[in-house]
Formats: C-alpha cells, sequence, structure tokens
C-alpha cells in the first residue's frame, strides 16, 4: 500500500469534529441513534459496550473517534476476509487504515508496522492471535494509539457458537494500556453474553449502550413445508428474480443438491461449505461479493464476516437450532435499509432431527437444557400465531408495542382451531401403540389405513384405529408437528423417530386442557404483496428510471473492477439510488448525495455526473 499517496488523499482540514468526520470522510448527513452517544464517550476517552443489531452502524462508532483523536486506533477482528474489505473501503474514503495478519509476508507486516510507528496510520486492523504476540505488544506500547476497538466481542463468551480462546487474553488490554478508551462491540444480543463479555474484557467500569435490535426493513416469513424446493423457486421467482441472496442448508449434500437445482433453473447459484477446498470457497464468496445477482447455498460455515449490504433475501430450507443462529443468519440480510426478506420453510422432520441431534450429542445436562430452551424459543416462533417481530425482539429483551405490519402473520394472520379432541386422539393413539412409532404410522392408524403392517403388528385392533378419518393426512401431520414443537411430544432420540409422550402432556391426554392449533396457511400466490397495505415494496419496483439505474451501476461495477474491489466499496446502492432521484449537475450538488463524501466526490465526482449527464440527453 502506497502510503504516502493516502496521506495526500486525506483532507486537509482539521477533523476534531465527529459531526463533520460524519459529513466531509463518510458523506452521511447524521449519526443514527446512539452512534453520537457513543462517540462522544469514547472520544472523550470513556470505555463503552456497544449492542447494536447487524446493519445497525457499529463500524462508525469506532471510525469517527479514530479520526477525531489522536493516534491509531487498533481494531481487533477476528474476520480476516472482513478485515482486507473494510480496509479496502476505508482507503477508498481517504482514511489512512491497513491491517496485520497472517496472510501477509514480512516484508507487507513490516511497511505496516512502520507506518503505525511514524504516526502514519488512523486506524489498524489486526486479528487477536497476532495481537496478542508480545512483539505486537511492544509495538503498540511505542506507537500512539488512540483506542482499541473490540468487534465481534461476543467471540469471548464460551456459551456463544463463535468462541475463540485468543479473546480471553483481550484483558489483558486493561493492564497494559490503562489509559487507552476501549469500545466492544457485539450484535449478539443477551443479558449474559453482555455480562461475560464485560467481566471478561475487563470492562465493568464502561458505558453499555444497546440499541433496540428491530431491523423493520426485512420482512420475517415461516411455512410449513410443503415441497421445499418448490417452495424456494416460486418464492425466488416472484419477490427476487434478480437479486442477491443466501440459502441455508443444514448438510453439504442439500448445500450441492440446491446449488444445482437453482442452477438448472437459470439463477447463478454457488455452493459453501466446509467439504469445499479453500480456494473454491475463496472464489465462491468472491463472486457473490463482486458480481450482481449471485444466490450462494451454504451451510453455517458461510456468513460470519459477510458485510455485503445489498443482500435482498436470506432463506432457510432447514430450521436453525436457535434464534440467535435465525437471528444472525436472517440479519444479513438488507444491511442497507432497504426492503429485505427472511424466509424459511420447516416441517415436522426439521423439529424430529434437531431434538435426536441435541440429545444425543455430547455434552452435560446443563449445557443440554440451555440448548433445549434455545430450540423451544425457535420453535415457538415458527409456530406463533401473532406479530413474528414481537416475539423475536421480546426474546432479545426488546419491545414492539404494536404488531409490526410486516411479517407474514400480520400480513396473512393465520387461522386457529380448537384443536382439544384431535390432539387426545393423536396423544392416545402414540400410547396405544406402545410410543414406538413414527408419525407416518401413527397417522395411518388414526385414519385406518388397510396397511400390511398395521395389521402385522395388530393395530388395527386397538381403540385409536381409525378415530381420525375426519382430518386428512396432512392436517394429522401438522397437528403432530406442533405438539412435537411445543413440547408435548418427544422424537426418542435413539430411534428413528418414534414419538414418546412427555409429562407435560398429560392433561391434553386427559382432555382436561384445551388447546388452539395453527391452521397451516393455503399456499397464496406471492403477487400483488408488494402494493398491499404496509407490506413494502421490493426496491426494483421503487425505481422508475431503470436505464438510469443501470448506467449507474455499470458504471460503478466498472470502477470495482478496474480496482478489485466489490462494487459496495465505490458506492452502496442507496447512494445510486439517491443519486438517481436527486439527479445532481454540479459537484456541489452531488456531495449532497448520501454516503458521498470528499474523497469519493475527488475520485469519482467526474465519471458519475458525466453518466448522469448522459442519461439526460439521451
Ligand atoms: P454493523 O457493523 O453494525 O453491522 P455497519 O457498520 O456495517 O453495521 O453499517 C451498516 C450500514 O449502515 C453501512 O452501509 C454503513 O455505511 C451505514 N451507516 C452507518 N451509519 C450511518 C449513518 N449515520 N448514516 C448513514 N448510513 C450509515
Ligand atoms: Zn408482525
Amino acid at each position: 500500500m502506497d502510503f504516502d499517496q493516502l496521506s495526500t488523499e486525506r483532507p486537509t482540514l482539521s477533523l476534531k469534529d465527529p459531526e463533520q468526520v460524519l459529513h466531509e470522510v463518510f458523506g452521511y448527513e447524521t449519526f443514527r441513534p446512539l452512534q453520537g452517544d457513543i462517540i462522544r464517550e469514547v472520544v472523550s476517552g470513556g470505555d463503552a459496550l456497544v449492542l447494536m443489531p447487524t446493519g445497525g452502524g457499529k463500524s462508525l462508532c469506532y471510525q469517527v473517534p479514530a479520526l477525531v483523536r489522536p493516534g491509531t486506533a487498533v481494531v481487533i477482528s477476528p474476520l480476516i476476509a472482513l478485515m482486507q474489505d473494510q480496509v479496502a473501503a476505508l482507503n477508498e474514503l481517504g482514511v489512512r487504515a491497513a491491517f496485520l495478519n497472517s496472510t501477509m509476508d514480512y516484508a507487507q507486516a513490516r511497511d505496516t508496522e512502520n507506518a503505525l510507528m511514524t504516526g502514519e496510520l488512523d486506524l489498524l486492523y489486526c486479528a487477536p492471535e497476532r495481537l496478542i504476540q508480545p512483539r505486537t505488544r511492544d509495538l503498540l506500547h511505542d506507537a500512539s494509539i488512540s483506542l482499541f476497538a473490540i468487534d465481534e466481542a461476543h467471540c469471548v463468551s464460551q456459551w456463544g457458537h463463535d468462541f475463540r480462546s485468543d479473546y480471553l487474553e483481550l484483558s489483558l488490554l486493561a493492564r497494559e494500556f490503562p489509559t487507552v478508551p476501549r469500545i466492544a462491540l457485539t450484535a449478539t444480543a443477551d443479558e449474559r453474553t453482555r455480562q461475560e463479555i464485560a467481566e471478561r474484557l475487563s470492562l465493568t467500569e464502561a458505558r453499555h449502550f444497546v440499541s433496540g435490535f428491530d431491523r423493520p426493513n426485512i420482512q420475517y416469513r415461516i411455512s410449513p413445508k410443503t415441497n421445499a424446493n418448490k417452495q424456494l423457486l416460486d418464492f425466488i421467482k416472484a419477490e427476487h428474480d434478480d437479486d442477491c441472496g443466501i440459502v441455508y442448508c443444514m448438510s453439504r449434500n442439500k448445500v450441492d443438491a440446491t446449488a444445482r437445482m437453482l442452477s438448472d433453473k437459470g439463477y447463478t447459484a454457488l455452493p459453501y461449505h466446509a467439504g469445499l477446498n479453500a480456494p473454491e470457497r475463496a472464489r465462491n464468496q468472491e463472486r457473490f461479493l463482486r458480481e450482481d445477482g449471485v444466490i450462494v447455498v451454504a451451510t453455517i460455515a458461510f456468513g460470519m464476516g459477510i458485510d455485503k449490504p445489498d443482500v435482498r433475501f436470506v432463506a432457510h430450507l432447514d430450521l436453525p437450532k436457535s434464534l440467535e443462529a435465525y437471528y444472525q443468519e436472517t440479519g444479513r440480510a438488507g444491511r442497507d435499509g432497504k426492503p429485505s426478506t427472511a424466509w424459511m420453510v420447516y416441517g415436522l422432520q426439521d423439529v424430529i432431527k434437531l431434538r435426536q441431534m441435541l440429545e444425543g450429542s455430547m455434552g452435560n445436562d446443563q449445557f443440554k437444557r440451555v440448548e433445549r430452551q434455545k430450540l423451544d424459543a425457535m420453535l415457538g416462533l415458527c409456530e406463533v400465531t401473532s406479530c413474528r417481530r414481537q416475539v423475536l425482539l421480546r426474546y432479545f429483551g426488546d419491545t414492539l408495542d404494536e404488531p409490526c405490519g410486516n411479517c407474514d402473520t400480520c400480513l396473512v394472520p393465520p387461522d386457529t382451531w380448537d384443536g382439544t379432541v384431535a390432539v387426545q386422539k393423536a396423544l392416545s393413539c402414540v400410547f396405544r401403540t406402545g410410543q414406538r412409532y413414527g408419525v407416518t404410522y401413527l397417522i395411518d392408524v388414526l385414519r385406518g389405513s388397510d396397511n400390511e403392517r398395521v395389521r402385522q403388528f395388530g393395530h388395527d385392533k386397538v381403540s385409536t384405529f381409525g378415530i381420525g378419518t375426519e382430518l386428512s393426512a396432512n392436517d394429522w401431520k401438522s397437528v403432530f408437528r406442533q405438539l412435537v414443537a411445543n413440547g408435548y411430544l418427544r422424537a426418542d432420540p435413539e430411534g428413528y423417530g418414534s414419538l414418546q409422550l412427555t409429562e407435560q402432556c398429560r392433561p391434553l391426554l386427559k382432555g382436561e386442557q384445551p388447546i388452539q392449533l395453527r391452521k397451516d396457511p393455503v399456499p397464496v400466490k406471492s403477487s400483488g404483496r408488494s402494493g398491499s397495505g404496509s407490506a413494502k415494496a421490493k426496491i426494483s419496483d421503487q425505481i422508475t428510471d431503470q436505464a438510469g439505474w443501470e448506467a449507474l451501476r455499470a458504471c460503478r461495477k466498472a470502477l470495482a473492477d478496474k480496482q478489485g474491489v466489490p462494487p459496495y466499496v465505490i458506492f452502496h446502492d442507496t447512494t445510486l439510488f439517491d443519486m438517481l432521484e436527486r439527479r445532481p449537475t454540479t459537484l456541489s450538488e452531488l456531495a449532497e448525495v448520501n454516503g458521498v463524501g470528499t474523497a469519493k466526490l475527488e475520485k469519482y465526482g467526474e465519471i458519475f455526473l458525466q453518466t448522469l449527464g448522459d442519461l439526460s440527453e439521451a
């Protein structure tokens, strides 16, 4: 990296005011809620613990203080790929940023270290394992450090799914650099994790900033699984035909099969899982970041550190293990604040599989109890008949007073029915057949099917044989799914999906407790939803000047390709959108556009003005 060149690009103003940094460098008009408070706290030398949802704008909380306070800000981030993108994006803004990690050779590392020592860096990104090395610590002691930012701070939590032992050692920052302010940031919300972060990073004195967890631009939708592939195709075709998205599946095989299925239908769909070799994974991730309209089909191995702002949908073909995982995965949609969809299908088999995996897993009782509670909360979200967003936010300790109007249960409220009698029949059928059979068999008995196995086991003689003809096999499946989801039945961890009664089902079995069940919705055509009520419109519908939009995107893509960076590093969609709306004709008008700061104005102003000018003439 050429630091001399970068330093001349840096605006010559003396940047002492956070607001000014926001306008001049980042090109944004106002701070988002809490950003201003957090920044003031850190600028004045205080410690901060920041909880903000993905896309909430955490990066600015340390990037602005880094430019206001004298010295270099050290950002600790576990994700090397992300680090590179962030540094590229900052360099684009004219900010002097660099990173230190294991991917660089000796000479590169030395250049960066020299830049640090001579005070030529505003920000230095560093992997935790690098930071804790004695050599790095010595360097930092000799340099002038403005602050430490600890990103993805939940990695210190042993309860979390991203635990990294190197993070535990970061408490040394408090001991060795007692006068340097520290800011820890995470999107993981629960109270226990927050306490753990505060304790383990010695941030007990830090001010806590907890921002609302709502992601209002994400529409949450969960449907029962009927034909997953067809459901997915219909969804993408109807609502996200040219969009970039992520499809999550549980197994590698399913990832491969689903990617193939989508490719056969003409989509650019790339697989991503730990079974692929590293170059192939990197290539697929790279294409996802750089090309338009790419769908990545992935296991949970994908996504940590993907901060692509314009992911328009996240689809789940399998149920995540917890609401934390669900919220984190779906949170990768719509970081730019534009309408996006979190879509999932799930069925009885998913519930059974997850319950079995959990019970069969290693781990002590305490661990399993926690996992069980988490899965229950996830299932609760699936089966809820009221607003899904309210359930989600409540789980994360946040509240939403009114139903959101932008989830499937708000848009098309599900019907419920009195399932008291049906449930009693289902449970007693499980009991009469000895708690040894799976759903298909139980439904055969209930519906009195004339079937060899049923006769062979003598279950055509039990009292529950044929007592359930009033419901279709699918209706019974829905009943059983809800019973398992709500903990009245459990899948035998050893057996092949055989269902057993739990203690909790006793009053239902005796018919002493009424129960309302969810009526599975009849699939509705999803066309026309964009115009309806409070459902938010697709972005492509909001663009009236399609040719203009394409021209701006082509201009951005050409610039991105020339520099080997993802298009959003040049300008976000939101910025292009604003440009198209405002139609600036001069540089000073262009500077008003959201996301156009001084450095980008200088570098790209003319070419975008020209593109806009050509449009008006055409
Ligand atoms: P997080 O790290 O919390 O997931 P980011 O820091 O990546 O979120 O920010 C998400 C998006 O919001 C980015 O595109 C960022 O440029 C944008 N953003 C952040 N703060 C502001 C602001 N004050 N005004 C406009 N856009 C902002
Ligand atoms: Zn809702």
